[in-house]
């Protein structure tokens, strides 16, 4: 779809006349799909049909509408206005022939619309206000590697709290290391017997996964030097429901990156594997029906089960699960805040690099968009309950019906109740959550969000019909249905803010970028940073400074990720950041030695910037001092500190210490 526009009328309107009362059935034309990009020759896309058969059936027949939102670029012919659907909702059509029932964008295509939503990327250069449906640079954060690269990251830092994602290296450039750490494994404990998965990188639905028992049967003739993987630890012992293997289908609203904001959809689906699951022996490793769980290739089997209700068949709620495990005795309260906690931690890993994105589409001083995404996890339960993430998906599938066969070779589109239980009411809250008109009340909605939990019990009620703004949605949307959607960030911030240290090495990152637009940092921008947070000395010149960049730079160039722009890559600058840390502050643990960089970094750029800031005001001037004050590369000499207003500072970096890690030590205590 090109674009929507929600909020001309009053919010009520709104709501009930075309979220709630148009409900949200997505119908790309011909298609059926929602969230997809349907071709017709234009990027991007109309994906959006709404309409209002299935979520009130009781709606008068006049309503029950189907309203096309359709492509942003346009086709060539002028539009008709056909028939007013009322300004609640305004569509533009895509390319191709309207049908009767569509509903035509009345104001004219080239007016700024207040939600585009878009099949596949957030690219498209004629957006200046609203929002869109996507986030620069998602589809390639989300990939098997990129999201290996950034949860490993974050592995190094936190291996605990990260440890729900499998044990994985990067092919062809890791498959060395693979070998080896495998057979060191091997060889300290004998009795381990791997199963590995490996998974071409940008594949989707199953496409080109298999599994091996020996590191040596990957296949690395050819492909993978053109198409990288992953290679992971293969998760043997799957909780099993029915005998069969399934994962989880979940649906996470991000509304925002800065400030962070994460809802996640009460129920998902789960997917359900069409052979019995039997661990891996080399005899049954080439089983897809065992031991994949995509449905587009479960699908296939003779065995699929296409069920009415949503407690059967091969796709079910995962509601429907978590009842059948607490009827077991299963504790699925903390099944549920396991996988909170694992989808936020997720996004945080993500994120340093969505903003670098960000700002290079959206640069700070360009007007809006402001962007949101819906976002698909895949979650695999062990047998010991234990949610661990198989990936990311910056464009799940909306599609609420499937084919079927009715005689061979003729198939029909027929509705499937279980994906519009779950994905209706996703659709619905997100539009609800993004409604334009939401942003009039914000003060008295950030009031709720602001309202963070303390302690380790309130995630742990975060059960998927808990949590006070569900109450909340409840009263002031009266005569909707509640809010699938529950935030759990900013709600839970201060359980994982801690976490969030490679954020704030991107914001140094993003500081010291300069030119607009780019993502990579060139040597004199490396060079400034070194000089602006005082991390050279005799021990560590501004030569040694230069090495470090060429030798951190080219290793990451080399590995082929992005060769349209020369210099460092967010992830080079993150490793040399730990290397400083680590050269810096030696014997802690590599989190509190970043930690420690990073204030020691804050602390200098805000005494810097309260020193232009003076400098600006001709304060030091008015002071007498000889001091100048260049406007770039500037240092300042600790004799001249006193002449500073330092308080501002040290208040900016007592209050950023606050607010992270504890264990985060101070400038002082650095031991070059
Ligand atoms: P795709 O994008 O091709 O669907 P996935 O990473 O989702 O790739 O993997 C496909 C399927 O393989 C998953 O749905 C899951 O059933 C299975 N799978 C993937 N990784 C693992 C793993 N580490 N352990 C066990 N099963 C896995």
């Amino acid at each position: 779809m090109g674009c929507c526009r929600l909020g001309s009328k009053s919010k009520e309107e709104v709501m009930a006349g075309t979220v709630l009362r148009f409900g949200l059935a997505l119908t790309g034309a011909g298609r059926s799909c929602f969230g997809c990009c349907i071709g017709r020759g234009a990027p991007p896309v109309l994906v959006l049909s709404v309409r209002v058969l299935r979520l009130l059936p009781a709606a008068p027949a006049e309503q029950r509408e189907v309203a096309d939102l359709g492509a942003l670029h346009a086709p060539a012919e002028p539009l008709v206005p056909r028939r007013a659907f009322g300004p609640v909702l305004a569509a533009e059509a895509g390319p191709g022939p309207l049908q009767a029932d569509q509903v035509e964008f009345p104001f004219g295509r080239r007016l700024p619309c207040d939600i585009y939503w878009h099949g596949v990327s957030f690219h498209d250069n004629y957006i200046f206000s609203g929002q869109v449906n996507k986030f620069p640079g998602m589809t390639e954060m989300v990939r098997k590697v990129t999201l290996s690269r950034a949860v490993r990251t974050m592995q190094d830092l936190f291996p605990v709290e990260y440890n729900f994602y499998p044990r994985s290296w990067i092919l062809p450039e890791e498959f060395p290391l693979f070998v080896t750490e495998v057979r060191m494994m091997k060889e300290s404990d004998p009795s381990w017997k791997p199963t590995f998965i490996v998974k071409p990188d940008g594949g989707c639905q199953g496409d080109g996964i298999y599994l091996i028992k020996d590191p040596n049967d990957v296949r690395l003739a050819g492909s993978l030097q053109s198409r990288p993987a992953v290679v992971q630890e293969y998760i043997c012992k799957p909780l099993l429901v029915d005998k069969l293997k399934f994962d989880i289908r979940l649906y996470v609203l991000l509304k925002s990156l800065e400030p962070l904001e994460i809802y996640i959809a009460k129920d998902g689906l789960s997917r359900f594997c069409t052979e019995p699951y039997q661990e891996p022996t080399l005899k049954n490793l080439h089983q897809v029906f065992m031991h994949l769980t995509n449905y587009s290739l479960n699908v296939h089997s003779g065995n699929f089960i296409h069920s009415d209700n949503v407690n059967t068949g091969s796709k079910r709620t995962f509601s429907s699960i978590l009842c059948r495990l607490s009827s077991r005795g299963a504790d699925v309260k903390k099944v549920w805040s396991d996988i909170i906690s694992l989808v936020i931690k997720t996004i945080i890993a993500l994120t340093p690099e969505l903003k670098v994105y960000y700002q290079s589409d959206i640069p700070a001083g360009k007007p809006g968009p402001t962007c949101f995404q819906i976002l698909g996890f895949d979650i695999l339960l062990m047998k010991n309950l234990k949610p661990m993430l198989l990936e990311v998906n910056a464009n799940p599938s909306m599609r609420i019906e499937h084919e079927q066969e009715l005689s061979p070779g003729v198939f029909e589109n027929v509705p499937s109740p279980v994906d519009e239980e779950v994905k209706v009411a996703v659709i619905r809250d997100t539009l609800r959550l993004v409604d334009p008109q939401k942003k009039k009340r914000k003060d008295i909605q950030s009031q709720t969000s602001e309202h963070v939990s303390e302690t380790r019990e309130d995630l742990l009620d975060a059960g998927p019909a808990g949590g006070p703004e569900y109450e909340t949605s409840k009263n002031t949307e009266a005569g909707l249905p509640s809010l699938c959607l529950k935030q759990v960030f900013p709600k839970y911030a201060k359980q994982f803010n801690y976490l969030r240290l490679v954020d704030r090495v991107a914001a140094l990152f993003i500081r010291f970028l300069g030119v607009k637009g780019t993502t990579k940092l060139g040597p004199t921008g490396f060079r400034t940073f070194i000089r602006n947070c005082k991390l050279s000395n005799s021990n560590f010149s501004m030569a040694s400074v230069d090495i470090l960049y060429i030798d951190i730079t080219r290793r990451w160039n080399s590995m082929g990720i992005d060769h349209k722009e020369s210099g460092m890559c967010l992830q080079a600058f993150v490793e040399a950041f730990f290397c400083l840390a680590q050269k810096k502050y030696k014997s802690l643990p590599l989190h509190e030695q970043v930690a420690s960089l990073i204030d020691f970094c804050e602390y200098h750029l805000a005494a810097l910037d309260e020193k232009r800031l003076l400098c600006g005001r001709g304060v030091v001037e008015r002071r007498g001092a000889v001091v100048t004050c260049p406007t770039d590369g500037l240092e300042v000499p600790a004799l001249h500190a006193p002449l500073l207003n330092r308080t501002a500072a040290a208040g900016k970096f007592a209050d950023c210490r606050s607010h992270h890690h504890p264990g985060a030590v101070s400038p002082g205590a650095g031991r070059d």
